[in-house]
């Protein structure tokens, strides 16, 4: 297949939230790069893309996805391969894996080759996140600086945090030398032991162990606490609970370069939807409250949380579909995190199309350093990473239909609007949905095979 040199997005909302474009413009790609955004229509003689109605947006980016490549384990749960199709398929251009693989990505060998595969792939644009620890075990420091120079473009335990103070102290000096970011999942490991869903009388009356809030806002504080004299760049993710907005806000406040994440599941769903041992809906950190889905909305209203991600975890339907103390945590996000984000935010009234897409592209390169790539924003001369977006169409969310591997997403059958109508990366169409709009889909067919 030919590769698509040229191609004009025509008469699409154009938003670039990092330069705050919002105009119906014409995009002309070229060579992978975006030539010219023009608000007089463009004539060229290539592909042309009928974008009316749609938003053209940068490619969305999602910091926090599992892809559970290197798998020695034999679980089958996700590869580079499939996640990066999944990606595309919702949107994203661009996305960072996490390092609770199996062995865990704590030697340049296994960045290498998760950069390999990514690139063999041909989808999203992939990128790793490296431990702090070897083997994520909290006990040894990882070869961190080895690791970012091998193009690791972050740095995390996820799946734990870390729990030694000692060492997470000594893990920010080395992230802060990097010139990296370190990204913690927040989670007191003594006060979670057994704990399979948020602590109260639902969990009491569900007979499962108690999740306490104080676990994350704990290592939180701590973390903050520690970082004031470093001054690393450092990232919460998957904020679950009201205090850690609190906390986040305050060092902030206090000049820190700290951020924090807000997930689709964490802005929808309380810990109701565990109700007759829902297994689909555990998750670490666990579902919590209504009011901690409004003090999350709240941080994100008021400029405390940046940062949307999905926290993508497929596994395979056995680890789901047993008893919920011991089924697995996680859910996939990837396909569906689109219209979930626009329902829990635009449709409530929190934030506007510019202001959402903004915690999906310029925010969260600006975290992970992609912004000095030209990624996250959409200009003239930039990569031409583009997501169109159909804000209006409406769905059913099918995760049989899904090119991830996993099919564990507790939002099955939920009725959403909006979506990716098209994902192009580096001026190459990706994926292009099947629509009701007949006039959207490109006009030469033969430029997609
Ligand atoms: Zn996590």
């Amino acid at each position: 297949m030919p590769p698509m040199a040229e191609l004009l997005l025509v008469g699409g909302r154009v938003i670039d939230p990092n330069s705050g474009m919002d105009q119906v413009s014409d995009v002309l790609i070229r060579n992978g790069v975006v030539m010219d955004i023009s608000q007089t229509r463009l004539s060229a003689d290539v592909p042309h893309f009928n974008c009316e109605g749609c938003i053209v947006s940068p490619g969305l980016i999602d910091i926090h996805v599992h892809f559970r490549d290197p798998d020695t384990t034999g679980h089958h749960e996700e590869t580079v391969a499939s996640g990066a199709a999944a990606a595309v398929a919702g949107g994203f251009t661009s996305v960072c894996c996490m390092p609770n693989t199996t062995p865990a990505i704590d030697c340049r060998t296994v960045v290498e080759s998760i950069l390999h595969r990514a690139s063999a792939a041909g989808q999203a644009r992939v990128y790793p996140i490296a431990c702090g620890t070897i083997g994520r075990l909290g006990e040894s420091l990882a070869p961190i600086l080895e690791l970012v120079e091998a193009g690791a473009i972050g740095i995390s335990d996820d799946g734990d945090g870390i729990a030694d103070s000692g060492m997470m102290r000594r893990v920010l000096s080395l992230v802060e030398a990097a010139g990296s970011v370190f990204m913690q999942h927040c989670q007191d490991p003594t006060l979670t032991r057994g704990a399979a869903m948020n602590a109260g009388s639902l969990a009491t009356r569900l007979g499962l162990g108690g999740w306490p809030r104080e676990a994350e806002e704990l290592m939180l504080r701590r973390d903050l606490i520690l970082n004031r004299s470093i001054g690393a760049k450092y990232h919460a993710q998957h904020l679950s609970v009201a205090e850690s907005v609190d906390a986040l806000r305050e060092a902030r406040e206090q000049g820190q370069p700290a951020t924090g994440e807000a997930s689709p599941h964490h802005l929808l769903l309380t810990e109701n939807a565990c109700e007759n041992w829902n297994t689909q809906a555990k998750v670490n950190p666990p579902l919590r409250t209504s009011s901690d889905i409004d003090a999350i909305k709240r941080g994100i209203d008021e400029g405390v949380i940046t940062v949307l991600a999905t926290d993508h975890a497929p596994h395979p339907a056995h680890t789901k579909e047993t008893d919920f103390a011991s089924a697995a945590f996680g859910m996939v996000g990837l396909e569906c995190a689109l219209p979930l984000y626009r329902e829990a935010l635009i449709d409530d009234g929190v934030l506007e199309w510019p202001a959402m897409l903004k915690m999906m592209t310029s925010e969260p390169a600006n975290v992970t350093g992609l912004d000095h790539l030209g990624l996250g924003r959409l200009e003239t001369g930039g990569p031409a990473d583009i997501t169109i977006i159909d804000p209006d169409a409406t769905w059913t969310v099918d995760p049989t239909a899904f090119r991830s591997e996993g099919r564990n997403c507790p939002f099955s059958g939920r009725n959403v609007r909006g979506r990716a109508l098209a994902t192009i990366v580096a001026g190459q169409i990706k994926h292009q949905q099947a629509s009701d709009r007949a006039d959207a889909a490109i006009e030469d067919q033969s430029v997609l095979r």
